[in-house]
């Protein structure tokens, strides 16, 4: 099935890609992707002690980012663009939905 596609100003087509998930382990809190998402999908959240690995030192891990709405994203992947640790995974929408 063809996917969902979105057209730019000029009127040339493009296919959204919307963000399914955020890997929380190998986020670093650094907060670039809640910086740059236009539609407020993104929560800087306190990370658990438990979920904390003895070689996460530095201030910046004691946070991660999760996805407060998802169902927000427009797929720009702004966010992707941004992260440096490639944490977000997105996908684009069958024509259909
Ligand atoms: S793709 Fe764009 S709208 Fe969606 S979460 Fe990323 S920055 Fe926000
Ligand atoms: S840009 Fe990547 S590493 Fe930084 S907070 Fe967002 S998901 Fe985490």
């Amino acid at each position: 099935m063809d996917p969902y596609s979105a057209f730019t100003r000029g009127g040339t087509a493009y296919t959204p890609t919307f963000i399914t998930d955020l890997n929380q382990k190998t986020c670093i809190g650094c907060g670039r992707c809640y910086k740059v998402c236009p539609r407020d999908v993104f929560e800087l959240v306190e990370r658990d002690e438990d979920e904390m690995d003895d070689d996460m030192e530095d201030e910046d891990q004691m946070s991660v980012m999760t996805l407060k709405n998802a169902m927000d994203c427009i797929g720009c992947g702004s966010c992707a663009r941004v992260c440096p640790k490639a944490c977000h995974t997105h996908e684009a929408l069958p024509l259909a939905v």
